[in-house]
């Protein structure tokens, strides 16, 4: 843990007279120096655009993006590099696919997404059947947090075309069955894109395992940098996809009439990308790989066993979706208490976490809640960060309640 701590210079502030305990993770993760050096060293040796120069800078900005992709698509398990797009998020990497799938979508068509997914995976679909006259669909979640499958089978029995749900919840934590989702999915012919925005910091992805069609995140929440995020698709629905953006990078030949396009990757990747970005993505992923997946999860899982046990014991405190594959996220209310005055007492003691809707709208209407707390764990958190976070909402819980 020390090793590891040491990587994350900005652990070590204080904030309000009181060491940082930092447990918004789920919004995004601190970044290593591994990360933040080459960042620096990018714009300070190698700055240049990429893909067009002939001159040797160009080539080493070039190589060194297209490396990151091929690093990705080893990390993801995918099996060609023209399957990995860049974007700029886990946002920009749905509403590509969802923007160009409305070119399939008719009125009568289906769409399935489910209620327990952040805004930027439910706002997308529910626009591209509102704007293309086919049924917006949603699957409920079971009260503790996990989805009900023979429920979910008889929502596939109506055939929709596309089926959108979150690897895990930003606001449950729970990781879904995606492989078995999946299968059942396309076993009655529905695409499948997942939102891996909290699947991938925290579970080793296999995408020819899971056999999803889509599957994105951002880096931002992987302990790499913000502005740059991928879109995993498999190759036919690529190439059926019309581009998202148009401009420079993603074409083939302009005329005045008419203007061919790029091949995968680029006919996706309009525009100069966040290049310093992509280069910080691989030590990025080095870390997470350092670590090891393994232990990743089980430290994980064991903060969120500290945090179920102590935070249950307070008195009048609720926690939403305590289902089986529980890890990373607790989310919380204190009977009597407004989730915000909680965040800023906690604040006071130098503990960040999340307060409101967590872009989670439709999910706080089906708990029956405006908004809640939710601290989220990442490697460098420890026990002792755990019960400074109970100790603080015990306090909480005696100035509020
Ligand atoms: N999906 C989930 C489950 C998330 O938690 C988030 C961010 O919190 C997003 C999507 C959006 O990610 P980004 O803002 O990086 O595009």
């Amino acid at each position: 843990m020390h090793d590891i701590r040491r990587q994350f210079p900005l652990l070590d502030r204080k904030i309000n007279g009181n060491p940082l305990v930092y447990l918004d993770n789920a919004a995004t993760t601190q970044k290593p120096r591994a990360v933040t050096d080459a960042m620096l060293d990018y714009y300070r040796n190698i700055n240049s655009n990429i893909h067009r120069g002939v001159h040797h800078l160009s080539q080493l900005a070039t190589s060194a993006f297209e490396e990151s992709r091929q690093r990705v698509m080893k990390f993801m398990g995918a099996a060609q590099h023209e399957q990995i797009i860049f974007t700029r998020g886990t946002t920009e990497a749905v509403n590509l696919v969802a923007n160009g799938f409305r070119d399939f979508l008719k009125k009568g068509d289906r769409v399935l997404v489910t209620i327990a997914d952040h805004h930027s995976n439910f706002v997308p679909w529910q626009q591209a059947c509102l704007r293309s006259g086919a049924t917006f669909d949603i699957m409920p979640v079971e009260e503790d947090g996990t989805f009900d499958l023979e429920l979910f089978g008889r929502k596939l029995s109506q055939g929709p075309k596309m089926v959108a749900f979150p690897h895990i919840s930003n606001v449950l934590g729970i990781e879904n069955p995606v492989k078995e989702m999946t299968a059942m999915a396309h076993a009655c012919g529905a695409a499948v894109l997942v939102d891996g925005a909290q699947g991938i910091a925290h579970c080793p992805v296999d995408v020819a395992d899971l056999d999803c069609d889509f599957y994105c995140w951002s880096a931002h929440k992987i302990y790499g940098p913000t502005g740059i995020g991928v879109l995993y698709g498999k190759r036919e629905w690529l190439e059926k996809l019309p581009p998202y953006q148009f401009g420079g990078e993603m074409i083939e030949e302009v005329e005045l009439e008419r203007t061919t396009f790029a091949a995968l990757p680029f006919k996706f990747e309009a525009g100069t990308p966040a290049i310093a970005e992509g280069f910080a993505l691989k030590p990025a992923l080095d870390f997470v790989q350092g670590v090891g997946f393994d232990n990743l999860r089980e430290h994980e899982s064991e903060l969120t066993r500290m945090a179920l046990d102590g935070l249950g014991r307070i008195k009048g405190l609720r926690i939403y979706g305590k289902g089986e594959g529980h890890s990373g996220v607790v989310s919380f209310n204190l009977d009597g208490a407004y989730h915000y005055d909680v965040g800023v007492i906690l604040d006071q003691l130098g503990i960040a976490v999340r307060t409101g809707h967590h872009c989670a709208q439709p999910l706080m209407k089906h708990l029956g809640v405006q908004g809640c707390v939710r601290a989220s764990f990442a490697a460098y958190n420890t026990g002792e960060e755990v019960e400074r976070l109970v100790a603080g909402v015990k306090k909480a819980a005696e100035m509020l309640v």
